[in-house]
């Protein structure tokens, strides 16, 4: 008989009641660290008592407005997130989905509005995720998300991550923009060297197309920059972001420059709980406390520790672990053991992790993490290895 809830999951046998900081309580009461934070959603951790200010305020005072109406905490969080990147305008979602569904069609509708409709092609990379609407899959394209669900999307072209000629070469009087993930999340950790990332803004510019960065995994303070692509000192058209932004609740945004937005005008776009007041107002939150030099500057701290003691436990388990990458606090241990022996000996020495593609464990930390946190990781990621190890040997 099919459960209750549709299986489109294999879940772990864990049941988290409640969360402090970096740190989840089962329900039988053992206290796991969370080097995961739901995926890269709990950016100020579990239970942040500025957010939990912020959404009882609200709560007590407004949940839901349409967007038919002013929302002063939509119009706030805008104004700083356009204070703060490269954006002169932002629409929000509730998923990051979602504002691929959004940076598609803003890119489609721009090039329709300069008389160019034929320019509906976008250039994507194996490996990427971008969620899992239709235009999701089509773009990532990878078998696993869209096989059986065709007719898919048209407009996506796919590429070999890194491959910078076939990106000159696939380029058409029908390509309309490049989308990239500054640092893959689901495909591996696998991050775009700045190197290439300036090469890419270079060919965009060079052939008129706009440059989408899904930043959905790898923004919001993530790589110790508010975005990623800061790191590479480049200034993208059109930025997806979710995950990080609403610390928790579910929260997205469309970043946007000016002339790429020129053809989102009234009634092309719209959402019904998208950049609602209760959302807004914990993004406002999320933003003050990590749109700030000295949070930044804490995250590149924690992360410069985290991976120099990451380092160590590979070297000291050369048959579990191959390599440390990533950047900031988004970072993945490449494994020579299978992935998920070491995310499942990580539940039983109560750390948590999460398994990605290319045989990778992701460490995905709250932005909170503290030094003590860091230790105990050590420790429990040590055991967890230790135990893989073991088995190894005997097998
Ligand atoms: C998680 C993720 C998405 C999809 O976000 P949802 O909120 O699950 O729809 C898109 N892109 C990247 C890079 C992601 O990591």
């Amino acid at each position: 008989m099919i459960p209750s809830v549709l299986p489109t999951y294999n879940r772990a046998p864990l049941t988290f009641v409640k969360g402090e900081g970096a740190w989840l309580t089962e329900a039988d009461g053992r206290r796991f660290l969370d080097l995961g934070a739901g995926i890269a959603v709990n950016a100020l951790g579990h239970a942040h008592p500025a957010l939990v200010n912020a959404l009882t305020e609200q709560a007590h005072a407004l949940w839901h407005v349409s967007n038919l109406y002013n929302i002063p905490q939509q119009q706030a969080l805008a104004d700083k997130l356009v204070e703060h990147t490269f954006a002169d305008t932002v629409f929000f979602t509730n998923s990051g989905t979602e504002a691929c569904e959004l940076a598609v069609k803003m890119a489609r509708k721009y090039f329709h509005d300069k008389d160019q409709p034929e320019r509906v092609e976008i250039i994507t990379f194996d490996g990427s995720f971008h969620g899992r609407s239709s235009a999701g899959i089509a773009a990532a394209g990878s078998e696993k998300m869209t096989k059986g669900f065709g007719p898919l999307l048209p407009g996506f072209v796919h590429l070999t991550f890194g491959d910078l000629d076939g990106v000159t070469n696939a380029i058409t009087d029908q390509t309309a923009a490049i989308l990239i993930e500054p640092i893959q999340g689901e495909g591996g950790i696998r991050p775009v060297p700045d190197a290439e990332l300036k090469a890419l803004r270079q060919i965009c510019d060079d052939s008129g197309l706009l440059l989408i960065l899904d930043e959905v995994q790898c923004g919001v303070g993530r790589t110790g920059k508010l975005f990623a692509h800061e790191w590479a000192g480049i200034t993208p058209d059109i930025v997806m972001v979710a995950k990080g932004i609403g610390g928790g609740f579910p929260l997205g945004a469309v970043l946007a420059t000016e002339n790429a937005a020129s053809g989102m005008t009234a009634g092309t776009h719209g959402s019904t709980y998208g950049g609602n007041p209760l959302g807004c107002a914990v993004g406002c939150a999320v933003l003050d406390q990590v749109a700030t030099p000295a949070f930044l500057e804490s995250v590149n701290r924690k992360a410069g520790l985290l991976r120099q003691k990451l380092e160590g436990l590979v070297g000291a388990h050369p048959e579990v672990f191959d390599e440390v990458r990533g950047s900031g606090l988004m970072l993945g241990l490449k494994c020579k053991a299978p992935n998920l022996d070491v995310v499942h000996a990580g539940y039983e020495n109560e750390v948590i992790t999460v398994p990605a593609a290319d045989n990778v464990i992701r460490l995905l930390p709250p932005l909170t993490l503290t030094e003590d946190d860091i230790a105990q990781a050590m420790i429990r990621l040590d055991k967890a290895a230790t135990q893989v190890e073991a088995v190894l040997e005997s097998a």
